[in-house]
């Protein structure tokens, strides 16, 4: 096989993604009190709030931070990276939940 039929064969097993198969998604749950960039109002990612007490997102997924007064203004950070300028979002519930005994 000459190098350039050898490079031709691996470009097309790179663009099938048999060299390197793409991780499937890994959802994770949130709690609202857990402090991360998945439950702050400044990320951009995708998520889904349930019952205004837990967000779902998926694990690797990054995502642009919007808060003006963050060191991470515009950068694109984790789910689970957090910063000093948290605040929640407000898809969430913000006071405690009353649970009636
Ligand atoms: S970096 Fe800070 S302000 Fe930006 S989304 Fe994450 S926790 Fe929120």
């Amino acid at each position: 096989m000459k190098r350039r039929d050898f490079l031709a064969f691996c470009l097309a097993c790179a663009s099938a993604g048999a060299l390197f198969p793409a991780r499937p998604a890994q959802a994770m749950s949130f709690d609202k009190e857990q402090r991360c960039c998945a439950t702050c109002h400044y990320w951009t990612g995708t998520r889904k709030a349930f019952s205004q007490e837990r967000v779902t997102a998926e694990v690797n997924e990054r995502a642009r931070c919007t808060n003006p007064d963050s060191n991470y203004r515009n950068l694109f950070v984790n789910t689970l990276h957090v910063c000093d300028k948290y605040w929640r979002w407000d898809q969430l519930n913000q006071s405690p939940v009353f649970r009636p005994s």
